[in-house]
């Protein structure tokens, strides 16, 4: 099994310093993720709001990778997978 949502991640920056929508509430995170679509920085399934798996629910965009410093990979939220 293959992911085919590649075509739909891009260069993006974050877009926030941490989870965008945790900052608006003040909330707190544990880890970060990236949406490789958009930039939208969210938080983890560990953390208590879970904006990442939101911004997916939300947007469609598939794709995250994770935003904490030493860590590559990346995850699709649709074949809920790790992609290399
Ligand atoms: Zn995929
Ligand atoms: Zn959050
Ligand atoms: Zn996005």
């Amino acid at each position: 099994m293959t992911c085919t949502h590649l075509d739909q991640i891009h260069d993006v920056v974050p877009s926030a310093a941490g989870c965008e929508d945790c900052l608006k509430i003040g909330g707190h995170w544990v880890h970060l993720r990236m949406c490789l679509t958009c930039g939208h920085v969210g938080c983890c399934d560990q953390s208590p709001n879970q904006h990442a798996t939101h911004h997916f629910h939300e947007t469609g965009h598939p794709i995250v990778a994770s935003a904490e410093p030493g860590e590559k990979w990346r995850w699709c939220y649709v074949d809920l997978m790790f992609i290399k």
